[in-house]
């Protein structure tokens, strides 16, 4: 299979998980009950291809049309600043550049410093600089093979995130010459994270930004309930296993149905053991909820690199983070989700 398929298949299943949860039925029955009460506020409802995956943004309020606008524009540039795959974008300066400082934007250096410091808590778990691994693997391409134990004994040795200097005063990064930097298991949540920021300043009354099943919102839904969001069966991705209650927070889920190959019936998949090399083993799908996305993001990563014991040991340890994992045997709650769990 290759990757456009794979793009197309998740794309779907989105759009399934978002129907089932009703989004729209929500729109019209808030625009039905209050018909001209408040002239000017209204619901605008967006979606377009970023990130590699379905984006969708909804914003209710005055302006509502116009900061959707706003949003979308924003986390365009923001992919091509953290992306890899854009040869234009600070990253790949700093990669291009290994070896030397690069200046870069205040926002790259913060996200390359929240990498660092989530490769710190997942204890290298998470590490932004597992790059040359998943070349190796071809992830970020449509070429996909089982790299040799030889190659991937090199790439592993440019993998170290404690490597990685920050020269805040400078504004600069510096990465060790062969080392690639990759933020895609960060950059995702850190951009929902600065278009749900643009949407909280605005005061808006209520916004969801759903970036492929990875999602922040602020507020409520029209009728005062929290928003609903579904968590795939990763034994069948077009059905929901759990509904979340959501309430002004983000909810990112890592999988291993979201990108793979098959050789020999083995599946590859793109979530990396940055100790062994090779797709982490044991778990199907992480979903971590908490206040910032960003965080989300690279802890669902490293929670499913962690495995089921050491995964939930990390999330017990971060006060404000929830999780749901699941495995292929059985499924972990933790408790402080446990009471607002809707399960199917
Ligand atoms: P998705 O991008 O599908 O939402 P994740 O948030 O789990 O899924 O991120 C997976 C991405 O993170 C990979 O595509 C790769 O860019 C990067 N990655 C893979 N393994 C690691 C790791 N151990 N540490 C940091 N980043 C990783
Ligand atoms: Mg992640």
């Amino acid at each position: 299979m290759n990757g456009k398929g794979l793009k197309n298949r998740r794309a779907l299943f989105v759009a399934l998980a978002l129907v089932v949860l009703g989004g729209a039925a929500a729109v019209s029955c808030y625009l039905g009950m209050v018909p001209q009460a408040k002239a000017q506020e209204s619901t605008t409802t967006s979606s377009m291809i970023l990130m590699d995956t379905v984006v969708d943004v909804r914003v209710d309020g005055p302006r509502s049309a116009s900061l959707v606008e706003r949003v979308f524009a924003r986390m365009e540039e923001l992919e091509r600043v953290f992306s890899r795959f854009i040869e234009e974008s600070e990253v790949s300066e700093i990669n291009r550049r290994a070896g030397e400082w690069v200046e870069v934007s205040p926002l790259t250096l913060e996200l390359v410093e929240l990498g660092i410091e989530m490769g710190r808590i997942t204890e290298g778990a998470f590490d932004i600089t597992i790059g040359a691994v998943l070349d190796l693997w071809g992830f970020g391409s449509d070429f996909h093979r089982v790299p040799t134990e030889e190659e991937l004994a090199d790439a592993l040795a440019t993998v170290d995130y404690t490597r990685v200097e920050v020269d805040g005063e400078r504004g600069a990064v510096r990465i060790p010459q062969g080392t690639v930097l990759d933020l895609g298991g960060i950059a995702k949540g850190f951009i929902i994270h600065q278009a749900t920021a643009i949407l909280r300043e605005a005061q808006v009354d209520r916004s969801m930004v759903n970036a492929g099943g990875d999602i922040s919102v602020v507020g409520r839904r029209p009728d005062g309930r929290p928003w609903r969001v579904g968590v795939q069966d990763p034994e069948d991705p077009r059905s929901i296993r759990y509904v979340l209650p959501l309430d002004d927070q983000s909810v990112v889920t890592s999988g291993d149905y979201q990108r793979y190959f098959v050789v020999d019936g083995v599946r590859y998949h793109h979530i990396i053991d940055p100790f062994t090399g090779y797709p982490a083993r044991g778990l199907r799908s992480v979903t971590i909820v908490g206040d910032n996305p960003a965080v989300c993001d690279a802890i669902s990563t490293a929670v499913f690199v962690l495995g089921w014991e050491r995964g939930r040991a990390l999330v017990e340890s971060l006060p404000g983070v929830e999780a749901i994992i699941i495995s292929e045997t059985g499924a972990w709650i933790s408790p402080g989700l446990d009471q607002a769990m809707l399960t199917q």
